[in-house]
């Protein structure tokens, strides 16, 4: 009988991306992406520690076009840190939903795709109570966004993914369990940060490990799962302190991320690490690349 044979090594699945400054302008943080590259990207539209909205923007069209040249997909945005959907006042709750609307307004006009926001906190009302507020402000804020557009409206508006958290203090959604809890009754999809899960309790540290967390994910999020935060953990399992390390640099070992990206075929991920030198950054893009499975991308 013939057998057909199992190829040794798969092409890449995972597309390799990084958060990216717009402090420059657009044009600038499209030239880095090419420079590093990038095959998806993550940036701000407004102050993400104020509440200023997002200005409009003149180059929308010019940054649509050359982020389609590179091949930057998905784009991605995040959401202002100041957003609490699961507030407890219903004030605070309000404008946070009236903030996200218009982050899904901004970024669509971007040509963004995706919108994460963090899971907030319940600030003590209690984790049930905090999950249904929260599950109700990601419903609401999709119901504003039309009318945050406005009369011109837009031509897509981006899409909410709910972060996980580092479990600190009145935090939510640090477990994947309560992730896909919100992710399904507020119907969005989420964004998984590696960091968080790791001080969060998840162990993701050793090869053993990485395949276990990733299999947790395909059970619990599975397809839910729209983007990855690839960040390495600066500080202990378990901690609920945040902290970024780049890629190598923190708790996980090389053959750990390796596994894990084994675990979590075509997420894209996004790596919020600190900024070295453009040589060491596109160096770190490529050591990811190699981790995730190679440089070339699967078609
Ligand atoms: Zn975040
Ligand atoms: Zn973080």
């Amino acid at each position: 009988m013939f057998e057909p044979t199992t190829p040794r090594t798969q092409a890449r699945t995972n597309r390799i991306g990084r958060h990216l400054p717009t402090s420059g302008g657009l044009k600038k943080t499209l030239r880095l992406a090419r420079e590093q590259g990038l095959e998806t990207i993550q940036i701000f539209v407004s102050n993400p520690q104020g509440w200023a909205v997002p200005a409009p923007l003149t180059d929308a069209g010019a940054f649509i076009e050359g982020a389609r040249e590179i091949g930057l997909d998905p784009v991605v945005v995040h959401a202002k840190y100041l957003i609490n959907l699961a507030s407890p006042d219903a004030e605070h709750r309000e404008r946070s939903a009236r903030a996200l609307a218009a982050e899904l307004v901004a970024a669509g006009s971007l040509g963004a795709a995706l919108v994460v926001v963090h899971s907030g906190s319940h600030a003590g009302s209690g984790e049930e109570k905090g999950m249904e507020r929260l599950v109700e402000g990601l419903v609401r804020a999709r119901e504003l966004a039309p009318e945050e557009a406005g009369a011109d409206g837009v031509a897509k508006l981006a899409e909410p993914l709910v972060e996980n958290s580092v479990g600190a203090g009145t935090q939510l959604c640090s477990t994947f369990d309560a992730l896909a809890w919100v992710a399904e009754r507020a119907g969005v999809r989420v964004c998984v940060d590696t960091a968080h899960a790791y001080v969060a309790g998840h162990d993701l540290s050793t090869p053993e490990g990485a395949r276990r967390v990733a299999s947790e994910l395909g059970g619990t999020l599975g397809e839910r799962m729209a983007l990855l935060h690839l960040n390495d953990p600066r500080n202990g399992l378990g901690s609920h302190r945040d902290g970024h390390e780049r890629i190598g640099e923190g708790h996980v070992s090389r053959e750990a991320w390796a596994e894990f990206f084994r675990g979590v075929p075509g997420v894209p991920a996004v790596m919020e690490t600190p900024y070295a030198t453009p040589e060491t950054d596109a160096e770190q893009v490529r050591l990811v690349k190699e981790l995730a499975g190679g440089l070339s991308l699967s078609r």
